[in-house]
């Protein structure tokens, strides 16, 4: 036999193991893994200090605090006026004013009194002074009168009042040997106060658990440095670091490492040594770079106890304990590794940290649409809310778990079982909550997206309106807007009997506003000899008449594929079946030369540096469900339309407003 030359031996190796890997992994249930997980681990905080109060806030209290003293210290009085006796004021009125002799003091804050209050006197006191010996309440001065025309200076009274009022006595705020605060809480500046209250200025804390974060993965890049071909940010680094913090822990950060045995190996054990904990992403699906897990597994005892878990996403989750120490790979599709992030990690963190497990905040919502899933693996959908005429709404992401804005911008998560199949659609169903408890937006806008609509969404924000845009095609958002289920959809679909744009969607309890004209066209990359100084339709019959020229597509459904498909008459030319979503992705691919040419508009055209051929002006407009107009979020954003500001940022983006 002969030998492979070097490279295909090493990818084909790679390819072998990592159809092995199928076979040893071990896919349990998520209970399963977080029992396996839970019975290795120590949750009890790893130690407490001692801190100044002035930098307490955010940290968890390591003990319960008792109140040391009474607060107030002493019976203060709550308002400007006069230390009495109750007794001597019977009877008294505007009519019947009574008479008490004036003592000769005055108890100013921070003063204690010398004179007590004998019966028919009264002493002149300030708010939050201590009221002295034989008063028992306090008249407000706007219900007095101070006579000191006379020798004897007195103070006529003009009301009867209660024994007791106005005063604030001792410890009826926080009293001495009462739990001012349980062991747990979170200090915040409320807490703080009531700390400072007691006079307490060093306070026992938790010590932070020291999470060592590490990303794996040969692509992965800094943000801040320049990325090459090929390469990514490494988004999961950042968000990882930031949600150990908001779990209560302490990131270390260690940025990315290639995919390289010794290299990670040694960056993994040195950044344990270090920390109380340990996260990697990346590298733990079947795959060329699957290391973390092979080294994971010579970090300490017991090792590895979970690898591979029935749920989506998540499922190449890692879980291993080494010497005490928690390990975990999470996976490397964000989505996927935040979502495990919280269901396996947070709490260990929060445990770790002090903190009480949080409770997920749950709600009862609609899902109007049908939810594919995987049967034998618990799926969880991402969400997004939205208030419908008959209750909560959900709507699942179209963007998958490689995305890293499925997870970032969804409310929260709906779960399908292992052994279902799908999701009907319009099930009740029950969405636990992700984030802060989610707040319906001002106005939902579902449809097709646009880059000047993010203008438009802008110019609501300023004025103090918050806006949920869901991208689900022109077609998506007439539906949605028929239902009820969004405010305004903006659509751009040509009616193919008539020519006409939109007016064919508008149907009853629905109206149709104008927005602005884009224009579609054939887009190239400048110089390409085969289309300079062509038309469009020039353009096109070069490109068909020409077997290497590679086309890319749009998607079924989407308006500029109807106008593809026009034009190209029945044709199909190589690239065809490549079928993108969305015009960034198909100027994308031409301008990286995966592709010759393709439809979309002009301005992702320019933001590409691509040449433009036009085809055709096509109308992006709104269609606005006529029940939910006079919301004042919906107004806003009619007259944004009509903004001169904000027509002008439109044109800047090569758009025509409409009535221009
Ligand atoms: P892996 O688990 O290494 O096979 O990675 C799965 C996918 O997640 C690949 O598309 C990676 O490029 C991507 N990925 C891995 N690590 C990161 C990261 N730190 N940030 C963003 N994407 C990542
Ligand atoms: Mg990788």
């Amino acid at each position: 036999m002969t030998q492979l030359p070097k490279p295909e031996e090493a990818l084909i190796d790679a390819v072998r193991r990592a159809a092995r890997q199928e076979q040893f992994l071990e896919v349990v249930s998520a209970d399963e893994a977080k029992r396996r997980f839970g019975r290795h681990l120590d949750l009890s905080p790893r130690g407490t200090q001692s801190i100044a109060l002035s930098n307490a806030l955010g940290r968890v209290l390591a003990a319960d605090v008792l109140a040391p003293l009474d607060v107030p210290p002493f019976d203060r009085s709550g308002v400007d006026g006069f230390a009495l006796r109750a007794s001597d004021t019977t009877g008294a009125s505007d009519a019947t004013p009574l008479r008490l002799r004036l003592n000769r003091e005055v108890i100013a804050c921070g003063h204690a009194p010398l004179i007590e209050v004998s019966p028919v006197t009264a002493t002149a006191i300030a708010t939050g002074g201590v009221v002295p010996r034989g008063a028992d309440a306090v008249i407000m001065i706007e219900h007095t009168e101070l006579l000191d025309d006379s020798e004897t200076p007195s103070v006529e009274i003009r009301r009867s009042v209660a024994p007791g009022q106005f005063i604030a006595y001792a410890g009826s705020d926080i009293a001495r040997g009462e739990t001012l605060l349980r062991k747990g809480t979170l200090l915040g500046s409320r807490e703080i106060g009531m700390l400072a209250a007691c006079g307490i200025a060093t306070i026992d804390v938790v010590r932070k658990p020291k999470v060592a974060v590490l990303s794996t993965g040969d692509e992965l890049v800094q943000p801040g440095e320049d990325l090459g071909p090929a390469r990514i940010y490494d988004s999961n680094g950042a968000i990882i670091a930031a949600a150990v913090t908001e779990a209560g822990g302490e990131p270390e950060a260690y940025g990315a490492f290639p995919d390289d045995e010794t290299l990670l190996g040694d960056a993994m054990r040195k950044a344990l040594a270090d920390a109380d904990m340990l996260i990697l992403s990346g590298g733990t699906s079947k795959g060329a770079g699957d290391l973390s897990h092979r080294i994971v597994s010579t970090l300490g005892q017991p090792g590895i106890l979970v690898h591979g878990v029935a749920l989506k996403p998540g499922k190449p989750l890692c879980l291993a304990v080494a010497d005490g120490k928690p390990v975990v790979v999470l996976p490397g599709f964000p989505t996927s590794a935040i979502f495990t992030f919280h269901a396996f990690v947070a709490p260990v963190i929060r445990a770790l940290a002090g903190l009480p497990p949080e409770n997920p905040k749950t709600l009862t919502v609609r899902v109007p649409t049908r939810v594919p899933s995987e049967l034998g693996r618990k799926e969880f959908a991402l969400v997004a809310l939205v208030e419908g005429s008959d209750g909560m709404i959900a709507f699942p992401s179209p963007k998958g778990s490689g995305s890293v804005t499925t997870f970032s911008q969804a409310d929260g998560f709906i779960e399908i079982d292992a052994l279902a199949s799908a999701l009907d659609a319009n099930t009740t169903t029950e969405v636990t909550l992700i984030g802060a408890a989610a707040r319906a937006p001002d106005v939902v806008i579902m449809g097709s997206h646009d880059v000047a609509l993010d203008v438009v969404v802008g110019a609501l924000a300023e004025r103090g309106f918050t806006a949920r845009t869901i991208a689900v095609g022109s077609l998506g958002g007439a539906v949605a807007a028929q239902r009820g289920e969004c405010d305004i959809a903006p659509v751009h679909l040509v009616d193919p009997q008539s020519g006409a744009y939109n007016t064919h969607l508008v149907q009853d309890g629905l109206s149709l506003v104008k927005g602005w004209q884009r224009s579609q066209g054939f887009l190239y990359r400048a110089g390409d000899p085969r289309f300079e100084g062509k038309s469009a339709d020039q353009a096109i019959a070069a490109a068909l008449a020409d077997h290497y020229c590679l086309m890319v597509n749009r998607n079924a459904g989407s308006g500029t594929r109807i106008l593809i498909d026009q034009k190209l008459k029945g044709a199909r030319p190589p690239g065809y079946a490549n079928q993108p979503k969305s015009h960034n992705a198909v100027a994308a691919a031409i301008a990286q030369a995966r592709a010759d040419w393709g439809f979309a508009i002009e301005p992702v055209a320019r933001m590409y540096g691509l040449s433009f051929l036009p085809v055709a002006p096509e109308e992006y407009d709104f269609l606005i469900v006529d029940s939910r107009k006079d919301r004042p979020a919906v107004r806003a954003f009619l007259q944004a339309l009509q903004d001169d500001k904000v027509r002008q940022r439109i044109r800047a983006l090569g758009m025509r407003p409409a009535n221009d």
